[in-house]
């Protein structure tokens, strides 16, 4: 097994005692397991699933919060060949009905919070074997053997079945190969500098991308441990990073926003830290600046569901140097920023002339960390990666000389005003300058002279007041004219998904015309 379901067996002997996971329940109690455990439990979960049917090829999906049956399910379903399928915990019962059906999935492990959930859809869906987290599991593990498993997996071979986010519609099922995996996970290794004695932390879901792929798994590999929470709460991530001595973490902006904001992390001590990672959505230079300022070690990535994650890093000692890129391709990717260009038939084109720098273009991924593809669609598929396996990300970016690339936003969110194009992120990176916003989205509203115009969606800081005017006023010092939203609505949230990024269509939805 070349697979990841190899990774418990190999790091077991190398590492048998080392701590590979700790747990910190809602109450604060915290269960820890050793590479030797993990291995044991992984292999008599291996066997569990085998009882239950499960065989190359067939779909273990796991809905619920984070914990660490995420883990052990990915690596048993891989140790046998099967294919594992992460849910989004915040699904309601339709869409888990689709995502369900959509995978095609055999065996379904689900936590008691999502216990309602999954009874209403029972019947709707061709799951055969439902696995209570609470009940079920740890019977599947105490009552299998644990003898050692040798299936045949290799590199090619699918491993998981992840979601998009679905930030821009419905989400999308990625087929990740266990070799697309593995060098996403050497990549961060290579790149981010994890090391064997590294305390992750981890607090974004382990249902999406980064948390799982950019975070646990790198650490894993490297025989480092992760300590796991059910969720993210930022005066319990810094008590951790505290009384854990964690030295590495990864959170969205909003995440590392929300922390900032918590009256502990003037004094917390943060020293254990070695650096903190975010990415996943614009990273505004505010937040870059708060935690410079805090003597913390900020490092950022850019990267996708399709590329395994990991496509573009700026590392911590060019956090400022080369602030508000997301820096450069990691070291087996290649990242370029071309001309956009779709055939007529929605496919994307051969066309990869790089823009010069300083030029805005569409940013394009290939290596063996990029999908083989969306799961059952071919048409999708299609649309977004090239017969050369350029995956399209419909993201703009922009390189500088030196190579770093700048991410602009999404093609999608642009705004279109005038003639002129407009990007949100430019825009509420200059609204997170104003010392009374603690959130912010800019849509494009239709305006029947321009086209569209700029509206922005904000959220105040507690305990702050400031008007529509006040806060047009400081971005006409900050920005070009066409750029300036013509409005402000002011408003308590705004809608975020499980991963903490910005519903940038809900917010369309409730607040454009
Ligand atoms: P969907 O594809 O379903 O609409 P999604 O694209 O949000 O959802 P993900 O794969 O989780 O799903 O997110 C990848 C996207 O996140 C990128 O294409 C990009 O738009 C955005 N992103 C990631 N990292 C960064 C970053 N550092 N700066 C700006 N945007 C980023
Ligand atoms: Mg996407």
């Amino acid at each position: 097994n070349q697979g990841i379901g190899s990774w418990t067996a190999r790091r077991a002997g190398k590492t048998p005692d080392r701590l590979a996971v700790v747990h910190v329940d809602r109450e604060g109690a915290g269960r820890e397991w050793t590479y030797r455990q993990l291995h044991e439990r992984v292999l008599r979960l291996a066997h569990g699933l085998r009882g239950l049917g499960v065989g190359p090829g067939d779909r273990v999906a796991y809905l619920g919060p984070n914990h660490p049956a995420i883990l052990e399910t990915l690596f048993a379903a891989g140790m046998i060949g099967a294919v594992f399928v992460p849910l989004n915990m915040r699904l309601a019962g339709p869409e888990l009905a689709y995502n369900l059906s959509d995978s095609g999935t055999d065996v379904l492990v689900y936590a008691p919070e999502q216990a309602g959930v999954v009874d209403a859809i029972r019947v709707d869906v061709p799951v055969r074997e439902f696995v209570a987290l609470d009940a079920d599991y740890e019977r599947l593990i105490a009552s299998s053997p644990d003898d050692a498993i040798d299936t045949p997996v290799g590199l090619d071979d699918d491993c998981m079945i992840m979601y998009t986010s679905g930030t821009t519609g419905r989400p999308k099922g990625a087929v990740l190969t266990h070799g697309n995996i593995t060098w996403n996970s050497v990549n961060v290794l290579v790149d981010i500098d994890l090391a064997s004695d590294e305390v992750t932390l981890v607090v974004a879901p382990l249902f999406h991308t980064a948390g799982l792929n950019m975070t646990c798994l790198p650490t894993l590999l490297k025989g480092g441990t992760v300590v796991i929470v059910p969720a993210f709460d930022p005066a319990v991530v810094l008590d951790l990073v505290e009384t854990r001595r964690v030295t590495y973490m990864f959170g969205v902006p909003a995440m590392y926003n929300a922390i900032a904001a918590c009256p502990a992390f003037a004094d917390t001590d943060l020293s254990s830290l070695r650096q903190v990672n975010c990415g996943g959505a614009p990273v505004p230079e505010a937040t870059i600046q708060t935690y410079l300022q805090r003597g913390l070690a900020f490092s950022q990535g850019y990267g996708m569901t399709e590329a395994s994650p990991g496509a573009l890093y700026l590392a911590r000692d060019m956090s400022t140097a080369k602030a508000g890129t997301a820096g450069k391709p990691h070291f087996f990717t290649d990242v370029r920023v071309v001309r956009p260009g779709r055939t007529e038939a929605g496919q994307v084109g051969p066309d990869l002339t790089e823009v010069r720098p300083g030029e805005k273009g569409e940013i394009v991924v290939s290596g063996p960390n990029v999908m083989r593809g969306y799961w059952g669609r071919p048409e999708a598929t299609a649309e977004v990666l090239d017969a050369d396996g350029w995956f399209h990300s419909g993201d703009v970016g922009s390189p500088d000389a030196d190579g770093y690339i700048a991410i602009v936003d999404r093609i999608k969110d642009m705004i279109i005003s005038g003639g002129e194009n407009i990007y949100p992120a430019e825009v509420e990176g200059s609204l997170y300058d104003h010392p009374a916003v603690a959130e912010c989205a800019v849509i494009g509203v239709a305006d029947d002279r321009w086209g569209e115009v700029g509206r922005a969606v904000v959220v105040l800081k507690a305990g702050t007041t400031v008007s529509e005017e006040e806060l047009l006023d400081f971005l006409r010092g900050r920005l070009a004219r066409y750029k300036i939203p013509k409005s402000v609505v002011f408003v308590d949230a705004l809608p975020r998904n499980a991963a903490g990024k910005l519903l940038k269509g809900t917010v369309r939805g409730s607040y454009g015309n």
